[in-house]
């Protein structure tokens, strides 16, 4: 563009850019419709048009999703529902539009009057809306009426109904954070839904956690669907509080939750259209047949433990880190830590807080960063208390964040840990020189797309990495040969004299808990779990744009996943629980690009 050029103000070029592009979906012109879009675009549709999670990238795949789906979307009334904003010659756009199913939400990115980014997201089901709002429950009926059930009566009816003589539509396996909060989204839209979980009570798998964890994301990322932490939530909350909170949650959402109840086996019966779902309740076993399975079993619910030689030798106590009890019972002792992650640290913190000589094992490179870094330079704009005050919503933030096509995320975090790095040069410099193996990601991108495309090789930190700087936790790089009766050997030779050894080497795949309940047959079908295709390690190409088999349709009729952490978990299930809805209501859901499954695991 010339500098001399005019540009038309933000608003008139959005609302110019809808016209025509709501004037190309109301003519079936998908090519015309796709036109609009810039050679480098990206369409990220979260169930609206695909009943999918999918983003399609450049014209002609756009085109090709439009001439699949328009004739039954039937999109209109594409309007912008706030004054667009224009900066670095991108102009933004928060839009809304209605389908013949529904109502959408989205946001729109033009550069020079064409569209590079385009978000479109199904927000609710027409007649069939959550009872939020205007549409809340009434909670009684006015009036005199002697076959009268009070609430309470009516929770305990249900509650002796559901899974015995009215079966569920839905089970959840799995009651932790993902579970519970699908759960309260289902609730809103009156989807018969049961969440079976191992552990007694909702909040048990954080409780179950070592002793001084507290979450490592910040309040404002944290939330619930519907319920948002108070004002005097703390920043990080400490793992017993948000389990308190879960549990609170769990009984004020009124989720029907199993807990001590274990799912054992489950079998899709394709003629009657529903899973056959054994679960041990309290040592009674019951069959459920709920036509649609979620799997909500945690992407840090399957303990990945190394096969060492000699672990059978080793004297001392060993254990995973989620079976980590905590450091009051290793004071004096000397611990080897095996993993470099957020666990690793965390536990060896706590080790040398409570007087324990500890040696940490890095295997592999790590990225680090600082915990107040992250905040103030990845988080502050979207989650923070500077955005609530400058009216960010939580809902606003997660469709913003939304709103990002994986494939440009990395490119544009690049700039992000650059400045971190700038920003805390002394810190790296310091670990560096104490010989720990630091990284940024294959790419500069750093630890957010690490946790999308692996979910692993990263610390935020919060106090370890000085301990580890200064040599207060020695460090040990190279890989483990053995264990002897009292030492981690090293494969150099070196011998790691220990009372304590953990392993603190991460989860394996929720593949993996398709394989352990339903088959391995049904494990290959559907699957991997999570990553992008981003061709980095511990996340195989080819490219597919979206997050494996998480919150969509999956290879496997009526099987599901949820989970993530509590920010895609609160966001990713209202888009679960609508594509749910859809499908108990007997809505038409032709699920547009389903994904192909390129790994098993
Ligand atoms: C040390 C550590 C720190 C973390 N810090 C954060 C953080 O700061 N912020 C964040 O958002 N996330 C964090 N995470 C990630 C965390 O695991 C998830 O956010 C959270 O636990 C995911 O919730 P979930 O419900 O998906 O899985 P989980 O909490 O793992 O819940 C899965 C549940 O499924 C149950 N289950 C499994 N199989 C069965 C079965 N067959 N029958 C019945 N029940 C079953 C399990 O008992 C478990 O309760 C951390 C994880 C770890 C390990």
């Amino acid at each position: 563009m010339s500098a001399t050029a005019a540009r038309p103000p933000a608003a008139t070029e959005v609302d110019q850019w809808l016209e025509r592009f709501g004037a190309a979906l109301e003519r079936g012109d998908a090519a015309g419709a796709a036109e609009l879009f810039a050679e480098d675009s990206y369409w990220r549709d979260l169930v609206a048009f695909t009943w999918n999670i999918k983003t399609v990238e450049g014209r002609a795949e756009i085109a090709d999703m439009l001439e699949q789906t328009l004739a039954r979307v039937q999109p209109q009334g594409w309007h912008a529902t706030e004054e667009p904003t224009t900066a670095d010659g991108v102009t933004d756009a928060w839009i809304e539009f209605e389908t013949a199913v529904g109502r959408g939400k989205g946001h729109l990115r033009l550069i020079s009057g064409q569209a590079w980014t385009l978000l479109t997201v199904l927000d609710e089901l027409t007649g069939h809306e959550q009872g939020l709002g205007p549409r809340r429950p009434k909670g009684v009926a006015h009036g005199a009426n002697p076959e009268r059930q009070t609430w309470l009566e009516d929770r305990a009816r249900e509650a002796e109904e559901l899974g015995h003589t009215i079966q569920p539509y839905v089970v959840i396996v799995g009651g932790g954070q993902g579970g519970i909060a699908l759960g309260a989204r289902l609730r809103q839209l009156r989807v018969p839904t049961i969440i079976v979980e191992r552990n007694q009570r909702p909040g048990d798998s954080w409780r179950n956690r070592y002793k001084s964890l507290c979450l490592h994301d910040p309040v404002w990322y944290d939330h619930l669907p519907y319920v948002k932490f108070p004002p005097n939530w703390p920043v990080f909350s400490p793992k017993d509080k948000i389990a308190d909170w879960l549990e609170m949650y769990t009984r004020v959402m009124e989720i029907n939750y199993w807990g001590s109840t274990t799912a054992k086996s489950a079998a899709y019966d394709e003629d009657a259209g529903e899973w056959v779902l054994v679960v041990d309740r309290e040592g009674e076993e019951i069959t459920l047949r709920p036509k649609q399975l979620v799997l909500a079993t945690g992407m840090s619910g399957r303990p990945y433990t190394p096969e060492f030689a000699g672990v059978d030798q080793f004297q001392g106590d060993q254990h995973h880190s989620s079976a980590h009890p905590g450091p009051d019972a290793y004071r004096g002792k000397r611990a080897v830590v095996i993993g470099s992650n957020n666990s690793a640290h965390d536990i060896c913190a706590a080790l040398w807080e409570h007087g324990a000589d500890v040696t940490m094992v890095q295997r592999s490179s790590t990225h680090v960063v600082r915990s107040d870094t992250l905040m103030d330079i990845a988080l502050s704009g979207l989650y923070s208390e500077q955005a609530v005050a400058a009216g960010m919503t939580t809902e606003k933030a997660d469709l913003t964040f939304a709103s990002l096509p994986y494939r440009i995320m990395a490119g544009l975090q690049v700039p992000v840990y650059e400045q971190i790095r700038e920003h805390d040069a002394d810190f790296y410099a310091r670990l560096e020189a104490a010989g720990f193996q630091h990284d940024w990601g294959e790419d500069g991108s750093g630890l957010f797309m690490k946790y999308l495309r692996r979910a692993s090789g990263y610390y935020i930190d919060v106090g370890a990495s000085e301990l580890v700087a200064n040599g207060q936790i020695k460090l040990q790089p190279g890989q483990v040969d053995h264990l002897a009766e009292d030492a981690v050997v090293m494969a150099d030779g070196t011998e790691l004299p220990a009372d304590l050894v953990v392993y603190a080497t991460g989860y394996s795949s929720m593949n993996g808990a398709v394989a352990d309940l339903i088959s391995q047959d049904v494990a290959d079908k559907v699957g991997k779990v999570w990553g992008l295709g981003s061709d980095t390690t511990k996340d195989p190409g080819p490219w597919e744009g979206e997050q494996r088999n998480m919150w969509k349709p999956t290879q496997q009729e009526g099987l599901w996943f949820h989970g993530g952490n509590l920010h895609q978990s609160r966001h990713y299930s209202l888009y679960l629980a609508l594509q749910l809805k859809a499908r108990a209501e007997g809505i038409d859901t032709p699920v547009y690009g389903l994904q192909e499954v390129h790994h098993t695991r």
